[in-house]
Parts: structure tokens; sequence; C-alpha cells
């Protein structure tokens, strides 16, 4: 689409060591921000990342330029806005390596897990099924099986993990009973940075007739995915966490599952005919697209994702590896300090607790001094019942982030723990 903001060329594709992360971080204009008098420190980017000037300016033009609704008008504008939502459908099919009519766009992870709940296990499930869920999932991963179990009277049943926050891996072969039929598991923990080893646990699942949900959302951003390759069933994303908008995210399924779902929600666009008589609906993926969606945050997300591709996953998380390490040594010097989630290869998230210090206010502290970290629990209550915590604080990483952020927050968080002593 014309007016498009050409991708950014910071990088050289396939040179990790050639990216200019300065250059990079300075298409990030809102880091360069003060808050409370201190320049900003953002570690709060597995909540939602930032956005880079190219996806700022995407919003821009497609309001000045663009602006139409999709798939219903013929003149051109209508032909623009249908044209960019559809290519940053297919820009996202490229970008996880899937087919673009596989992909089905809507708000985000929470929707994508909805839909599959809904659509795929309520018509489905049964008594005596059982949905098996792991220990470390975001709620958006844990309440929708809570819902069709209710409603259906299937159970739930739950992969443990170990003390290093990696999945208990026999456990969970051994906890794929027949009885099983779903299996939801995130590729990237929330809170503990565990990647789990998504391709073994689907071909596990899938030996066993089990249909496997992964949540990618805190995978897409940080790692280069191949989710024909993970062999799941469903891979959920959401696209403010990868540098898009709020409010867009994608269901990927095996096509057998999308002609085989009925539609989750009913509207427009999502229908062929419609009479008193009864509806036709459209073919997937637009059989669940019902309504008006976020289209200037798709064509954004087209634009998060060239600019992504741009630098090379490869280059981001080999970044966020080096910034990690340099994190988790810095902090394992800070007396009284607890790291939740240590297995190997982990994400660049870190969770943590000091002796003798409440989260909430370390991290009201740690606010005043620039630092934005979470507290809480991290939309993810099971998994901190697990620790026997109420709460922890979390800083997550990202590539724009620098070496030096990381000592202004360990600096500011030993000046806070010294405070609160
Ligand atoms: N799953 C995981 C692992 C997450 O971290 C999040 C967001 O924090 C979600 C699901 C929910 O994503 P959204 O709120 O964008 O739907």
């Amino acid at each position: 689409m014309n007016g498009i903001p050409a991708v950014h060329d910071a990088a050289l594709p396939g040179h990790p060591g050639a990216v200019d992360w300065e250059r990079v971080r300075a298409d990030f204009p809102l880091l360069m921000r003060e808050v409370h008098g201190h320049p900003l420190v953002y570690l709060d980017n597995a909540n939602t990342s930032q956005k880079p000037l190219p996806v700022v300016a995407s919003q821009d033009e497609f309001y000045r330029r663009h602006n139409a609704n999709v798939s219903r008008a013929v003149h051109a504008l209508g032909t623009e806005a249908t044209e960019a939502y559809e290519a940053s459908r297919a820009r996202l099919a490229r970008f996880l390596n899937v087919r673009a009519d596989e992909v089905v766009l809507c708000s985000g992870t929470t929707f994508a897990i909805n839909l599959v709940a809904y659509s795929w296990a309520l018509p489905r499930l049964k008594e005596g099924d059982t949905i098996l869920v792991s220990r470390m999932e975001h709620h958006a991963n844990i309440v929708p099986w809570q819902l069709v179990a209710q409603r259906t009277g299937a159970k739930i049943k739950v992969a443990e993990i170990l003390p290093d926050g990696s999945l208990d891996l026999d456990g969970l072969h051994r906890a794929m009973t027949p009885d099983v039929k779903l299996l939801a598991v995130a590729h990237v923990s929330n809170v503990l940075g565990t990647v789990n080893p998504v391709r073994e646990i689907c071909r596990e699942a899938r030996r066993r007739g089990i249909v496997t949900v992964v949540d990618g959302s805190q995978a897409a951003p940080h790692l280069k995915l191949d989710v024909a390759a993970i062999g799941c069933d469903f891979y959920a994303v959401t696209g403010h966490k990868m540098c898009g908008p709020t409010g867009t995210g994608a269901l990927w399924a095996r096509r057998e599952h999308l002609e085989s779902m009925p539609p989750f929600i009913g509207g427009g666009e999502m229908i062929k005919e419609v009479s008193f008589d009864g509806t036709v609906f459209n073919d997937p993926p637009h059989k669940f697209e019902a309504g008006t969606p976020n289209i200037a945050g798709f064509v954004g997300l087209g634009v998060a994702i060239d600019y992504l591709d741009a630098i090379g996953m490869d280059a981001i998380a080999a970044r966020e590896a080096e910034l990690l390490a340099h994190a988790t040594e810095a902090l394992q010097a800070i007396p009284g300090l607890r790291i939740f989630g240590t297995a190997p290869g982990k994400a660049a998230v870190i969770s943590f607790l000091v002796e003798g210090a409440h989260a909430h206010d370390l991290a009201t502290l740690l606010d005043l001094e620039g630092v934005a970290v979470r507290s809480g629990q991290h939309c993810a209550h099971p998994l901190l019942q697990y620790y026997g915590v109420a709460a922890t604080l979390r800083a997550s990483l990202a590539f724009y982030n620098t070496h030096e952020e990381i000592d202004r927050f360990v600096a500011a968080l030993e000046k806070t723990r010294r405070l609160l002593a």
C-alpha cells in the first residue's frame, strides 16, 4: 500500500553483529522521555512493547490517506484498506511460516484462545474428557479452559514445573493419558522466561491424538518462529508485544480445524449470504472475523513485522540473550535477591524478589527513579502459588534496551532496597 513507511535499514539481514543498536533505539521516541525527572528505563516489555517510528507513522498515514472499511466497498479507498489489511495477514503468515488462509486476525491472544475454546473445544468436549494445561500458563490460557470445563463437564489437569521453572517433561508425558483431548501450553513463560520445547511436546501430544494449543505471546517478539515445524494445532500471538499496535493479534490453526469449527462471533464480514431462513458463512479465516476489525492496527502490525525482520529475529534473540546475561549477573550480586525461573536458554524475563521488601513497594520506588518494572502476579496466579509467593517484580527486556539502562536499573534497585531495609 502506498505510504507505508519503508522498512528500517539499520540491520544487515543475516549479520547480527552489524546491527547498529543505538540507531535502532533512536526509532523508539518514547524511550527518550523522562519519568519523575529521570531518563526512563522501560523494562516492562513482556507487558507491552514500545513502538518504533515506522509503526507510529503508519497509523498517521493510514488515517490521513487510506482510511476506509475492509471487504465491503468497491471504491479506491476501500480497495486500498482491504489490500493493506490482507497484506498484513500475508506478512504475519510469512513471519510465522504458515499459510495466510490459516491465519485468523483478531484482537490478541486472549481472543485467539477463546476462539479455540468456544469454537473448537466447547462443541467437542464432554464429561470424561480432560484438558491438560501447564502450571506456568497466563490466565488467558487457563480461564477459557475452565469456562469450557464448567460447561462440558470436562476436567482440567495441571502439568507441573520443576523448581528452576522448566516444565517437568516426564510428568507432562505421563499426564498425556487417553482422556486428555487438548493440551494448552505457553511457548515462552511471561513470568519465568522459560522457553518450552514445544516441538517435542506437540509431537508427543500428536502421537496420542491430543490437540495442542500453543500460546506464542511471549515467543513471537523474541524468537525466530517456525510454527509449521512446531507441529501444533493452534498457535496464538498478540501484536502489541511485537512492536505492533494494541488490539491486534492472530490465531493460526490447521485448515481442517478452521473448516470444521463453527463461527465464534456472528455479524457482518463473516457471511456469504444471509436470509431469515439461515446464513451461509464465509470461508475461513473470514468466517471468524465478524465486524469491522482494527484495520489501522493491522496495517501497523505489518509494518512492525517488517521492522523486526529488517533487524533479524536471530539478531534480536542474540541481543536479548546478552542483555539478559548482564542483568542476571548484576542482580545476583544484590544480597537477598531471589530469581524465579533459571531454566537454561530462557528468554529475557527476570522475575525476582528482594528479601525484606514488598514487590509493590520496590516497584513504586523504582518508578520514582524512572525505572518501569511490573510487580504483582503477572496474570499467573497458579504459578506464583507454586512458588508460595504473593507477588514478584518482573524486569522484561527488549532488543532496544541497553547495558547502561540495566546498570541504572540495578543501581536504583540497590538504592530502593537500602531505603526499605
Ligand atoms: N499469554 C501470555 C503468555 C501473555 O504474556 C499475555 C499477555 O501478557 C497473554 C497471553 C494475553 O495477551 P493479550 O492480553 O494481548 O491478549
